[in-house]
C-alpha cells in the first residue's frame, strides 16, 4: 500500500476497468478514508494544497511507468482514452488550483488593505467593503457586541427589518459562534431569521457568519448573506473565516489606537480635555466658525490664592478641589462647548458661537458654581479671562492669549472678577 507523509496506508479502490468492457482503468487512491474525526478534517483543510501536488505528480516522469502498464493492459484505443481522461482531469485539477490562487489573490489584497489603516471608522468602512473582494459578491453585515448584546455597525445595505433579526440571532448564537463560522444553507428554516428570505426588497436564502475574535475578546461577528440557498462552500467558509480573524486584529488595533488619541488629550486627574485636547477642539470649532460665521469665545479661569489651599490641608486635598473645580466648570456650559485644564488650577472654556456678552454671563456663571465647591474653612474664589471674536479674522492662538492678558488683568485689579478683552479695538475693559 503507498504511504504518503506518514500517513496510514491508502486505500486503493478499482471501480472502472477496461479488461472489463470500460473505455479505461481508474483507480481511486485514498489516504483520507482511514482516519478518523479531527485528524480527518484538519485535512480536509488541506486538500486544494494535495490536489495541486496531485496535478504536478501525474505529469512527473516518475508515475508514466504506472500510467503506462495500464494502457499495456487495455490496448490502444484504451490507451488514448486513457490519455484524453488524463489530460481533461488535469485540466479541470488546474483550473480549480488556479480559482484557489486568485481566491487566495483577493484575500490576500483585502488584508492588506485592512491592516494599511489605523482610524477606527476607516478600518470599520474596510470591512465591510472588503470582505466582498475576499468572499465575492454578496451581501455583508458587521455586527459589533456590547454590553446589551450584537448591533450592526456597517452593512451592504440590508433593510432594517432584517439587520433586527440578525442581531437578536447573533447575540443569542454568541456562545456557539465564539467555537467558529457557522453556515445555515436555507435561512427559512431557522426560525430567527426566516423572516430575512421573507422580505419582499431583499429576499436572502443563506448565511455564513464568521466570529471576530482576537485573544479572548469576542468582538463581533461578520456575516455574508446570499440571494439563493446552499450558497456557500467551504472554501468561502474557510476565507471568510480568515478574513474575519484578520479584522478582528485590525478593529482591536485602530479601537488602541484611538484609545491611546483620546488619553492623550485628556487630563488624568479631572478628565478634562488637556492643553493638547484644547488645541484640537479649537482647530474643529474655528473651522466651522469660518464655514458657518459667527462668534466663538475662550474664557481663562484661574483659582486665586490655591497654593494657600495646598499648604493648609495638603497636596491631596488640593486635587480633590481641583476635581470640584472641574466639575463646577462642566456643569457651567452646554454640552458642546469645551472645558480642559490647561495646567495647575487654570482652566480654559471654549465657548462655540458665543459672542462677547454671553461669554461674559457664562465666566461669571462658572466664577459663582467654583464658589460652590465645597472647602474646609473658606470659599473658592476664582479670575476670569474672556475673549471674544470671528473665524478667520481671529485664530484660536490670538485669542487665547487675549484670554490670557485680560485674565493677567483680572489678577492685577485685585481678583475674584471677570475682565473682557474688546478684540476690535484689541483693548482691555474692565465688565465689572
Ligand atoms: P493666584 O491667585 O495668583 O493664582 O495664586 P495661586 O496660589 O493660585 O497661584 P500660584 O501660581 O502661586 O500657585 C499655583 C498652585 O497650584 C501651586 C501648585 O502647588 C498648585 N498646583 C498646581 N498643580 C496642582 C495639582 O495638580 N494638584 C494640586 N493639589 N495643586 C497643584
Ligand atoms: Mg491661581
Ligand atoms: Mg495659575
Amino acid at each position: 500500500m503507498p504511504q504518503l507523509f506518514g500517513l496510514p496506508p491508502a486505500r486503493v479502490t478499482h471501480p472502472v476497468c477496461g479488461a472489463l468492457g470500460h473505455g479505461a482503468c481508474e483507480f481511486e487512491v485514498d489516504w483520507m478514508a482511514s482516519l478518523q474525526g479531527a485528524k480527518r478534517a484538519a485535512l480536509a483543510l488541506t486538500a486544494g494544497s494535495l490536489a495541486l501536488g496531485a496535478a504536478g505528480a501525474l505529469t512527473t516522469p516518475l508515475l508514466l511507468p504506472i500510467a503506462g502498464g495500464v494502457l499495456i493492459g487495455g490496448g490502444a484505443v484504451v490507451a488514448q482514452r486513457a490519455i484524453t481522461f488524463t489530460s481533461r482531469r488535469v485540466k479541470a485539477l488546474e483550473t480549480r488550483v488556479r480559482e484557489q490562487h486568485d481566491a487566495a489573490e483577493r484575500l490576500l489584497a483585502s488584508l492588506g488593505d485592512l491592516s494599511s489603516d489605523l482610524r477606527l471608522d476607516e478600518v470599520l468602512d474596510q470591512i465591510t467593503e472588503k470582505a466582498q473582494t475576499a468572499v465575492g459578491g454578496k451581501e455583508f453585515a458587521l455586527l459589533l457586541g456590547d454590553a446589551d448584546g450584537m448591533h450592526a455597525d456597517r452593512h451592504s445595505g440590508i433593510p432594517s427589518e432584517s439587520l433586527a433579526a440578525l442581531e437578536a440571532w447573533a447575540t443569542q448564537s454568541s456562545g456557539e459562534l465564539r467555537n467558529g463560522a457557522v453556515v445555515i444553507d436555507d435561512l427559512s428554516t431557522v426560525a430567527p431569521l426566516a423572516g430575512l428570505a421573507k422580505h419582499p426588497e431583499l429576499p436572502l436564502g443563506s448565511m455564513c457568519a464568521a466570529p471576530l475574535v482576537f485573544r479572548d475578546d469576542h468582538l463581533g461577528v461578520l456575516t455574508a448573506l446570499a440571494h439563493g440557498s446552499t450558497v456557500f462552500m467551504p472554501g468561502d467558509v474557510a476565507a471568510l473565516t480568515a478574513y474575519a480573524a484578520h479584522a478582528a486584529i485590525a478593529l482591536t488595533n485602530a479601537r488602541l489606537v484611538e484609545r491611546l488619541e483620546r488619553q492623550a488629550a485628556e487630563d488624568p486627574l479631572t478628565g478634562l480635555a488637556n492643553q493638547r485636547g484644547f488645541q484640537r477642539a479649537c482647530v474643529v470649532e474655528f473651522s466651522r466658525a469660518e464655514r458657518e460665521g459667527g462668534h466663538v469665545s475662550i474664557v481663562m479661569v484661574d483659582v486665586d490664592h490655591f497654593k494657600a489651599i495646598n499648604d493648609a490641608f495638603g497636596h491631596p486635598y488640593g486635587d480633590q478641589v481641583l476635581c470640584g473645580v472641574a466639575d463646577a466648570l462642566r456643569a457651567s456650559v452646554r454640552p458642546h462647548d469645551t472645558v480642559a485644564r490647561m495646567g495647575g488650577e487654570e482652566f480654559a472654556i471654549l465657548l462655540s458661537g458665543t459672542d462677547s456678552e454671553t461669554a461674559y454671563e457664562i465666566a461669571e456663571r462658572a466664577r459663582a458654581a467654583i464658589g460652590q465647591v465645597p472647602i474646609t474653612d473658606r470659599t473658592l474664589r476664582s479670575s476670569a479671562g474672556v475673549a471674544s471674536g470671528s473665524a478667520p479674522a481671529v485664530t484660536p492662538v490670538q485669542l487665547l492669549q487675549e484670554a490670557d492678558r485680560a485674565l493677567y488683568e483680572a489678577k492685577r485689579r485685585g481678583r475674584g472678577q471677570t475682565v473682557a478683552s474688546d478684540d476690535s479695538l484689541g483693548a482691555i475693559s474692565a465688565s465689572s
